[in-house]
């Protein structure tokens, strides 16, 4: 067989600048191309492959879902809704849940939430306070809250209503937001992983739920990314012992099928009421046994733990082998949540690591990112590092 190389087709809309492979099947932390070609993966899906490929645990039960019900409809009671809601709760230490379908529609409802938790409390017009380099999602919505010029351009007027500012200064917020009484919540993620891996700082974290609790504003953590185990805890801002009050979940909740998950605590818990939000597919049998199976596989095989126990060792590896060449910048993250930040716009790693058989993706223009499946070994850690160090020698010396 002569290899391919897959070319854009006409029929499928120009939204991605695509790396020329096409998958064909994957096994563990490893894929296989249409021709055959191996790769170690270092992406997992963008942080959605949490029980990387065709997990023993979970295709099984995929597929006995299946033959159940994969679809029903909200009209209905889903009793698997109610109990992966219930686990979700038991994790989080918040009250209840509100189930989609990606991360945008999770940070929609979040929004939703805090503008009527303003109005309920008679603040017409809620404003809430998001952060520069945020990623939230594509939707009108989301897209104003995301902090990327580059994302809103071309699709003004952006939905008002944010107030913007720096991570990890606590004055800024407090400037920004000074005698305001329309500031309703305060929406960020633990790590920004789109806008390139920064992690909120944990004693800023814990100012953030003071000044939550003082003011009366809604604690919205944006875990999308960064939660669900990736960085060996449930949600990435249990390492700084806080709670939030809404806290939107989506990548690695299915490790694959698509699911979003709003979870809300005391505060927020009430107030969507009948009629005020819904969707059609959210919360859908396949997709919540996907959730549930995904928790209970990393309880069972002990996978929070893994990510700590590889992501220390793979940033380790990393701090060894890059750390002090001149052109890296910083190499930061958690678990296996990892940015390696470059002094100089590295995309071109994307393709040349696909073709050094492995994948990963660059973000804010000069990070490599690394977020693999949960069930990455050290050894794999340490291969991922082996095919990494020449190519970034190689880009740092053009
Ligand atoms: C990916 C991501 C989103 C958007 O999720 P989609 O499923 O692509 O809509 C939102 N927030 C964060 C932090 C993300 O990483």
């Amino acid at each position: 067989m002569t290899a391919t190389t897959p070319a854009a087709s006409p029929h499928v809309m120009n939204t991605y600048g695509r790396v020329p492979i096409a998958l064909a099947r994957g096994q563990g932390c490893r894929v296989w191309d249409v021709n055959g070609k191996e790769y170690l993966d270092g992406l997992g899906g963008i942080a959605v492959n949490t029980l990387g490929h065709n997990h023993a645990k979970l295709v099984p039960a995929l597929q006995d879902q299946i033959t159940k019900l994969i679809h029903t409809s909200n009209y209905y009671h889903v009793p698997l809704q109610e109990q992966l809601a219930a686990k979700l709760v038991e994790l989080s230490g918040m009250q209840n849940v509100f189930f989609c379908n990606s991360g945008l529609e999770a940070n929609e409802a979040a929004l939703k939430i805090a503008r009527k938790y303003g109005v309920d409390k008679g603040i017409a017009k809620p404003e809430i306070v998001v952060y520069e380099k945020a990623f939230h999602g594509r939707s009108i919505a989301t897209m104003s809250a995301t902090g990327n010029p580059k994302i809103h351009s071309g699709f003004g007027p952006l939905v008002e209503g944010f107030i913007r500012v720096p991570m990890n200064d606590i004055e800024a917020i407090k400037k920004a937001t000074q005698d305001n009484p329309n500031v309703v919540a305060v929406f960020f993620e633990t790590i920004q992983g789109e806008g390139g891996i920064n992690p909120m700082r944990v004693e800023y974290l814990q100012q953030l739920r003071q000044l939550c609790d003082e003011r009366g504003w809604l604690m919205m953590i944006d875990e999308v990314q960064c939660g669900v185990g990736r960085t060996g805890k449930w949600f990435a801002h249990q390492w700084a012992g806080i709670v939030p009050d809404v806290m939107p979940l989506a990548k690695g909740l299915g490790s694959g099928v698509p699911i979003g998950a709003v979870v809300a605590g005391p505060k927020a818990a009430n107030v969507l009421q009948p009629g005020n939000h819904g969707t059609t597919f959210g919360g859908n049998p396949l997709a919540m046994r996907a959730g549930v199976e995904t928790l209970r596989i990393m309880e069972e095989e002990g996978l929070l733990q893994n990510a700590a126990k590889v992501g220390d060792h793979l940033r380790a590896a990393l701090q060894r082998e890059l750390g002090s060449l001149p052109g890296v910048k910083e190499i930061r993250g958690q678990g296996l949540m990892l940015g390696v930040e470059l002094n100089k716009p590295c995309g071109a790693l994307i393709g040349r690591a696909a073709e050094a058989g492995l994948l990963l993706s660059v973000t804010a223009d000069s990070v490599i990112r690394l977020v693999p499946p949960l069930i990455l070994t050290t050894a794999e850690a340490d291969e991922i590092v082996a095919k990494l160090t020449p190519l970034v020698k190689a880009i740092l010396a053009e």
